[in-house]
């Protein structure tokens, strides 16, 4: 065992004799117990941190450890729902936690009808035509009204955003979710726009990002978020690490993030970018994410596309398809008419890539959601939100942070890269 797990290790043990002496304000014991256990909680996490300060980690370096005895009988019996009541929206939610993300291949609809019928979660992505998306959800209000619980509309933060957000939450007053996504999420514009979101639906649940330490986390939710997006380099077809220089390793950012929700005793985190397997969902649990946002896991599938997919076939008889940033060159031509002038100043901070062609999401799905049972049932928690209390070790020879292992899978990478960025 190396010495900085052997500290980790020990504080949590010490942390769980850190609990204030509630016993002396009489309370009730419901109340005495939740208080110690958010006790532990913090305290654990303020060790997990200090211990971490100076080695931040991402999920390539991380195992969790085999522990407690589980109670399970069978991974079968493993009930992967989180319940979930939101601060500002007053708003309780139950379903699994894994997130498509909104991106325009990702948050689709055939996507959302997929999940939802796993009561999973996806961000529907801001490009769907209005008139599309209202006749979908007309046609959801029809058959399944409990629909809408389990996906979010996306927007960005510019007055046009604001305007077909108005519109459409206007237009369908049952949609519960709004996801206002920026690259960045440490700008004054984001603040404002939160604010105006909040302000205009007070019983709508919000989820707001990237960002990637606890104090801007905590002023996302003190002005009106219930969940703040974490991650900022960790995608699969992000490169702004390497045309920015900028970004902070997943698996401490979520750490330090749900240190800071946990210190302000109401808000949620979702882990956003840098899941590549299975165990990287349940690691993202154990460092404190109470919900996860997949891209890449998620990309390449029949789902992901409008029509049929243009599958590339390789010499070997092998089937590719395209998945992209949505920050990439190729998204910017998609989605913009204004494309070239916006590359002047911007450049591109996404890829373009090829994927393997996986067929239904279904199949893809249910090998995750058996990953995330198995982490379970491995490290003796009852459930995904227990998996934070799982020990885990830190390896020091993970890679560099540059989360290249989707794209390198594709054979066709190199040249690939070459045909579809700029
Ligand atoms: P993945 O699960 O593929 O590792 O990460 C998905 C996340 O990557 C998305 O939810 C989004 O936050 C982020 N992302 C998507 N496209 C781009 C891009 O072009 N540039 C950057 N910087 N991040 C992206």
């Amino acid at each position: 065992m190396n010495l900085l797990q052997q500290r980790i290790n020990k504080e949590k043990a010490k942390a769980t004799l850190d609990n204030n002496n509630y016993d002396a304000l009489n309370l009730s014991p419901e109340i005495s117990a939740l208080l110690k256990a958010k006790d532990a909680i913090i305290s654990l996490q303020q060790k997990q941190l200090d211990a971490l300060e100076d080695e931040p980690f991402n999920f390539q370096q991380m195992l969790l450890l085999p522990g407690e005895i589980s109670t399970y009988k069978s991974r079968n019996d493993v009930d992967l729902h989180v319940s979930f009541s939101f601060a500002h929206s007053e708003k309780q939610a139950s379903f699994i936690p894994v997130v498509a993300s909104n991106m325009d291949t990702i948050g689709t609809l055939a996507m959302a009808d997929v999940l939802r019928q796993k009561e999973m979660f996806t961000c529907l992505h801001k490009f769907h035509e209005t008139k599309k998306l209202t006749q979908y959800f007309s046609s959801l209000k029809a058959n399944d009204p409990k629909a809408f619980e389990y996906f979010a509309i996306s927007t960005g933060i510019s007055d046009q955003d604001y305007r077909r957000t108005e519109y459409i939450m206007e237009k369908n007053p049952e949609l519960q979710y709004i996801c206002v996504d920026v690259a960045n999420g440490y700008m004054e514009a984001l603040d404002k726009f939160v604010k105006k979101v909040r302000k205009r639906f007070p019983e709508t649940t919000i989820f707001v990002g990237n960002v990637v330490d606890a104090k801007r986390t905590k002023d996302l939710i003190e002005i009106g978020a219930d969940a703040v997006k974490v991650g900022i380099g960790p995608g699969s077809v992000c490169t702004t690490r390497q045309e920015a220089g900028v970004g902070a390793l997943q698996g401490s950012a979520i750490v330090d993030c749900a240190y800071g929700v946990h210190e302000l005793g109401y808000g949620h985190i979702i882990s956003d970018g840098g899941c590549t397997n299975a165990g990287n969902i349940s690691q993202a649990c154990a460092c404190g994410a109470d919900m996860i946002m997949l891209g890449g896991l998620l990309s390449g599938h029949k789902e992901c596309f409008e029509g049929e997919p243009k599958i590339k076939i390789d010499s070997y008889g092998k089937e590719w398809v395209e998945f992209y940033g949505m920050s990439s060159y190729k998204a910017m031509q998609n989605h913009y008419k204004d494309c070239e002038k916006r590359m002047e100043y911007r450049g591109s901070e996404g890829r373009a890539i090829l994927v393997e062609y996986k067929g239904p999401v279904i199949n893809t799905v249910n090998a995750l959601l058996g990953g995330m049972r198995s982490a379970i049932t491995y490290t003796g928690v009852s459930g995904l939100r227990d998996l934070r209390k799982a020990e885990y070790q830190i390896l020091h020879d993970g890679n560099n942070g540059l989360n290249l292992s989707l794209a390198t899978k594709s054979p066709l990478f190199e040249m690939n890269v070459h045909q579809c960025t700029r």
